[in-house]
């Protein structure tokens, strides 16, 4: 089984999102109650949110968004999160090299251990810290490209491609199959 239901109209998608202190939980919440609070506490454990949209062609997509906490005490946690996720959504921030790498090896984790078909979205966070980017656009690009999956760049803060994140994640055809 994995995350995406076969109904053209409703379709529930399962998203994990993945690593800590890049924004993951600002971005979910962003997303679910648009809003960005700064001083947000950090997650402990994981927690769980959900927010339908409407795509263009009406089909209505409900995101089962779990938010993990990331950290390597719960590393023995991550199966259960990638269990049944038709979305994987793997987060760096790009004033952070050392997050772009600890991504890299989320992602290998997703691919060792995830569903096949599993989708999987590579975003560079807190685009909005323009003036301290340290990993460039075109390493997220071409690391994305090489892994096939889908790469954006975000700001919780500004809500600059929320929305879009997760509305082009509904849009993988292999959601739509058993
Ligand atoms: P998580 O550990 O990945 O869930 O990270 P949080 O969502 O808790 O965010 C970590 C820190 O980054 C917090 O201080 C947030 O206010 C800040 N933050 C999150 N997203 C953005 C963003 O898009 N831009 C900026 N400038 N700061 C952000
Ligand atoms: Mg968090």
């Amino acid at each position: 089984e994995n995350g995406g239901v076969n109904d053209p109209k409703n379709l529930r998608v399962k998203v994990n999102i993945m690593d800590s202190g890049v924004g993951k939980s600002c971005i979910v919440l962003r997303f679910v109650r648009g809003q960005f609070d700064p001083t947000s506490k950090v997650t402990v454990g994981a927690s769980f949110l959900s927010q339908t949209i409407a795509l263009q062609d009406s089909t209505t997509v409900k995101f089962e968004i779990w938010d993990t906490a990331g950290q390597e005490r719960y590393a023995a946690l991550a199966p259960l999160y990638y269990r049944g996720a038709a979305v994987a959504v793997v987060v760096y921030d790009i004033t952070s090299p050392e997050s772009f790498s600890k991504a890299q090896y989320w992602v290998k984790e997703l691919q060792k251990h995830g569903s096949p078909d599993i989708v999987m979205a590579l975003v560079g966070n807190k685009a909005d810290l323009q003036e301290k980017r340290e990993v460039p656009v075109q390493d997220g690009i071409d690391y994305a490209e090489r892994n096939g999956m889908f790469f954006i760049e975000t700001s919780a803060k500004t809500a600059d491609n929320i929305n879009q994140l997760f509305e082009h994640s509904a849009l993988s055809p292999s959601l739509y199959v058993n």
